[in-house]
C-alpha cells in the first residue's frame, strides 16, 4: 500500500493544478493512465477566458456565461469562476506559461458568446503550452510523485468515505493508494461517440469510478458537439477551430451550396449548437458523410499566419487550405455534466473531490461558453486544493477493491463500437424520445453482454469500455428526464417552447 496525503487521478490541467497547489500542505501522488501530457488539455486550441482586458469586467464575463448556460447555471459557481479568472491567469504565467502579448499586454482573442475580447491564448495551441508549463512545474516539485501508465480501476470507499484509489501500474501490477483526500480529474468522455475531438484517454473513467463509489452525477445530457472537425481517416478528432469561420470560412454541402442560408440568419457565425444541428440536418437530408469548410477565397498568407497548426496538419494529409475545401463533420467535444461538486470541489462522497471536465460545478448549466472549461479546471482545482486541507489523516488500512471483470479485447471493441453507433444515432446532436428509449435498452443490453462474457486478462481498453457503458446510461437517462429543449439538449419531439 502506498500512502500520500492526496491522490489525484489525471494529469490534465485540473489534476496538475491541484497537485501543484495541494503540495503546499502535503505529499501528492498523480496517477495517469498514459504519458503525463496525454490529455484533452494538450489539444485545446483557442484559449482561456478571463476578464483581463481594459474594457472588460468580471460582471460582463458573468453575464455572458449565464446567457450561454440558458438559465441552468449555478449563479454562485459562475460568480466564483469569473472573479477568480484573472488571478488564475497570473498564476499560470508565474509558473511559466507563455501567452501571446504585445508590449507586455496580453493579446486577447474573441470567441462566440463573449461580449468582449477576453481569450488568453498561445497561437492556436494554448492547451499544449499550458500542459507544458504545468508538467514542468510538477516535475520540479519534490512533493509530487507522478505515476505514468497507472490506470485507476476503482475508488476505495470505507464506511461511506473515499480513502484512496486502486490502480494497475504497467510493469508493477496492482497497487492501492491511501490518501486523506482523492481528486478525480479524469477529463471527458468523447469516446462515447463515433466522432469526437477528444483523444483516446477520454473514456468517461471518472464517471464510472464515481458511479461505483455512489457519487452524485448530473447534467450528462448536456453534451457539446463541435460543428467542424476534420473528416479524414488519418487525422481523426482534429478540430478546425471556430476562429476559421470567424475569419470568413464558409460551409458548403457537396454540391457547393452555402446551406447555412437555410438554417440561421447568422450563417456560419450562429452559436455552435445551431451550426452543429444544421450540419447534422444537411448531412441527413443529402445522405452524405460530411460537409465542407471553404477558406480558399481568403488571402493565403493571412490563413497560414493565423492558423499555423491547422494549416500544417492539413498539409500533412494533402489538404491545402488555400485551394481545397476541408471535409468536416460535427463531433462530440465537451461534457458539461459530471460529478456534482460544491465550490471547494467536494462531491457527495466524503473525502472524494472532482475538478475539470469530469466535474459538474454548475458553471456551464445547459451549455458551455467557449474557453470557460480550461478556466473551470484551473479555478476549481485550486479551490479543491484549499478545501482538502481540512480532511482527516491518511488511513493506515484500506479495503480491498471490488474484483475487476475484463473481457477479451475483441469483444470489448465490438461492444464499444456498437455503443458509439447507438449514442451517435440516438443520443447525439438531435434526439427523439423513441430514439432515447431505444438507446436505453441498447445500452442496457450491451452492459448485460459485457457482464456475461467470460473473464479475461487485465485490459485497460476493457475497463474503459465498461466505464463508457456506465457513462452512456447517465447521458441517456438525463436526456429522457429532460422534458424541454434547453441549451445543448435537443429533442425533435418537443416544440421549441418545450411542449411535446
Ligand atoms: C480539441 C479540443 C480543443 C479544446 N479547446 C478548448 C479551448 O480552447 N478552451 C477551453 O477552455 N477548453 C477547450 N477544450 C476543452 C478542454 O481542453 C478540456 O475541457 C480540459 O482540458 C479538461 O481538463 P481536465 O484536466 O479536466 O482533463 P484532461 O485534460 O482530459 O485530463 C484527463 C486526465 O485523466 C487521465 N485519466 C483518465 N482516466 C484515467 C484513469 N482511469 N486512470 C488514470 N488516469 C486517467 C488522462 O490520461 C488525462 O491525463 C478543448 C478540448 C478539445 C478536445
Amino acid at each position: 500500500m502506498e500512502q500520500f496525503d492526496y491522490v489525484v487521478v489525471g494529469s490534465g490541467l485540473a489534476g496538475l493544478t491541484f497537485a501543484l497547489k495541494a503540495a503546499a500542505s502535503g505529499t501528492v501522488a498523480v496517477l495517469t493512465k498514459a504519458e503525463i501530457q496525454e490529455s484533452n488539455t494538450s489539444y485545446a486550441q483557442g484559449g482561456i477566458a478571463a476578464a483581463v482586458g481594459e474594457s472588460d469586467s468580471w460582471q460582463l464575463h458573468e453575464e455572458d456565461t449565464l446567457v450561454a448556460g440558458a438559465g441552468l447555471c449555478d449563479p454562485e459557481a459562475v460568480r466564483f469562476l469569473v472573479r477568480e479568472a484573472p488571478a488564475a491567469i497570473t498564476w499560470l504565467t508565474e509558473i511559466g506559461a507563455r501567452f501571446d502579448s504585445a508590449d507586455g499586454i496580453l493579446a486577447l482573442g474573441r470567441e462566440g458568446g463573449h461580449s468582449r475580447h477576453r481569450i488568453v491564448h498561445h497561437a492556436d495551441k494554448t492547451g499544449w503550452e499550458i500542459e507544458r508549463a504545468v508538467t514542468e512545474a510538477v516535475r520540479r516539485d519534490p512533493r509530487v510523485t507522478v505515476f505514468e501508465n497507472a490506470f485507476a480501476t476503482d475508488l476505495l470507499v470505507d464506511q461511506g468515505r473515499c480513502v484512496g484509489v486502486a490502480a494497475r501500474l504497467i510493469h508493477r501490477g496492482d497497487r492501492r493508494f491511501a490518501a486523506r483526500a482523492t481528486l478525480v480529474a479524469t477529463g471527458g468522455c468523447g469516446r462515447l461517440y463515433t466522432h469526437t475531438t477528444n483523444p483516446r484517454i477520454a473514456t468517461g473513467d471518472g464517471i464510472g469510478l464515481g458511479a461505483r463509489a455512489g457519487a452524485r452525477i448530473e447534467n450528462m445530457e448536456f453534451m457539446q458537439f463541435h460543428p467542424t472537425t476534420l473528416y479524414h481517416p488519418q487525422l481523426r478528432s482534429f478540430l478546425i477551430t471556430e476562429a476559421v469561420r470567424g475569419a470568413g470560412g464558409t460551409l458548403r454541402n457537396h454540391l457547393g451550396t452555402r446551406f447555412m442560408y437555410d438554417y440561421d440568419g447568422r450563417l456560419e457565425l450562429a452559436p455552435r449548437d445551431i451550426v452543429a444541428r444544421a450540419i447534422d440536418a444537411e448531412m441527413k437530408r443529402l445522405d452524405t458523410w460530411c460537409v465542407y469548410l471553404d477558406v480558399a477565397h481568403l488571402p493565403r498568407e493571412e490563413i497560414e499566419e493565423e492558423f499555423p497548426t491547422i494549416s500544417e496538419r492539413l498539409e500533412s494529409v494533402g489538404i491545402h487550405l488555400f485551394k481545397d475545401w476541408i471535409p468536416v463533420v460535427p463531433a462530440q467535444h465537451y461534457a458539461c455534466g459530471g460529478l456534482t461538486t460544491d465550490l471547494g470541489g467536494r462531491t457527495s462522497v466524503a473525502g472524494l473531490y472532482a475538478a475539470g471536465e469530469v466535474a459538474n460545478t454548475g458553471v456551464h448549466g445547459a451549455n458551455r461558453l467557449a474557453s470557460n472549461s480550461l478556466l473551470e479546471a484551473l479555478v476549481f482545482a485550486s479551490s479543491a486544493a484549499e478545501a482538502v486541507r481540512s480532511e482527516p489523516a491518511t488511513p493506515t488500512t484500506l479495503p480491498a477493491p471490488a474484483p475487476l471483470h475484463c473481457v477479451n479485447e475483441n469483444d470489448a471493441v465490438r461492444i464499444r463500437r456498437a455503443l458509439q453507433k447507438t449514442m451517435t444515432e440516438q443520443a447525439g446532436i438531435v434526439r427523439t424520445t423513441r430514439g432515447l428509449e431505444e438507446a436505453r435498452s441498447a445500452v442496457a443490453g450491451l452492459a448485460e453482454q459485457y457482464r456475461k462474457l467470460p473473464g479475461a486478462a487485465f485490459s485497460a481498453y476493457s475497463i474503459e469500455t465498461e466505464n463508457l457503458l456506465a457513462t452512456a446510461s447517465f447521458v441517456v437517462e438525463g436526456a429522457l428526464a429532460r422534458k424541454e429543449n434547453v441549451g445543448l439538449h435537443f429533442n425533435a419531439d418537443f416544440a421549441s417552447n418545450g411542449s411535446q
